[in-house]
């Protein structure tokens, strides 16, 4: 299944992607998309629903993330070889991990508004995924069972905020809207291996990135295991995995940094598309 949310900020309503690429709205029979519905059991109750007799979603809605009531954001940096030569960084031994801010959250087509002054906003196509069950002490061999789902992301983030600034990379990950997230979750039903996803990104008509989740030095299963030794992931909470190679800061010979008026197109094949605007 596709699952989203459609609507206003604020006031968005659960919805899903039905075989023929059609929005439809979910409204009458769920409440919202809350963690609980992240469970394998709802997840089943909503495969049962004939999605052709569900009412459409007028064209040129907006969405939203596709979950509600998120607990946690937590990203990981540095996951693909050549992302991390070209950030001047070894090859990390162990999962690089940080979290954003949960106000970071947007949804897909939202604008991005750069901070006052900011000088160096750069974008991070990413592999996100969605946690379906509580996951504590969890073995690779255990962990995809889980995940609820995946989703395409992408981690925004402000340069100077994140390294010229003292301390934690979260700094420059956290302002409101660096936290694109959907259109849909696509849940593990429907794609069962997360290590073979297209990620493409383009800033105003221009390829930056270019790769496949098949790249990543953590898999999916490997993060949600390593994650689990130290914090309990809850239902609900979403993980980014890190962005390949084709950052703005790792162009040569000078970085290339986003401007007011840039769009980013963002596509992951099965994940869908985002687009966003620099404001
Ligand atoms: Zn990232």
């Amino acid at each position: 299944m596709k699952l989203l949310r459609h609507g206003p900020v604020g006031a968005e309503k659960p919805g899903a992607l039905d075989a023929d690429g059609q929005l439809r709205d979910l409204s009458l029979l769920v409440a919202d998309f809350t963690p609980e519905w992240m469970s394998p059991e709802k997840l089943d109750a909503l495969q049962a629903i004939d999605l052709r007799k569900m009412p459409l979603v007028p064209a040129g809605t907006r969405l939203g993330t596709p979950i509600s009531g998120t607990r946690q954001f937590v990203a990981i940096g540095l996951n693909y070889r050549r992302h991390a030569a070209e950030s001047g960084h070894e090859i990390p031994k162990e999962p690089v991990v940080f979290t954003k801010a949960l106000t970071s959250l947007a949804g897909p087509n939202d604008m991005v508004e750069l901070p006052e002054g900011s000088l160096a906003g750069d974008w991070e196509i990413e592999l996100g995924f969605v946690i379906g069950t509580l996951a504590r002490k969890v073995a690779v061999p255990d962990a995809l069972k889980h995940v609820a789902g995946y989703c395409l992301a992408n981690d925004v983030s402000e340069r100077d905020w994140q390294i010229k600034r003292n301390g934690q990379w979260g700094k420059g990950k956290s302002f409101d809207g660096f936290g694109p997230i959907g259109p849909w979750l696509v849940t593990t039903d429907e794609l069962a291996d997360p290590q073979n996803i297209p990620l493409e990104l383009a800033v105003s008509g221009i390829t930056r990135q270019k790769s496949n989740t098949a790249d990543m030095i953590f898999p999916v299963a490997e993060i949600v295991s390593y994650l689990s030794q130290f914090m309990t992931l809850l239902p609900g909470d979403i993980v980014i995995t890190g962005t390949p190679e084709g950052v703005g800061l790792g162009i040569k010979p000078e970085p290339v940094f986003l401007k007011r008026g840039d769009v980013m197109t963002l596509n992951a094949g099965p994940l869908g598309t985002q687009r966003q605007q620099v404001v």
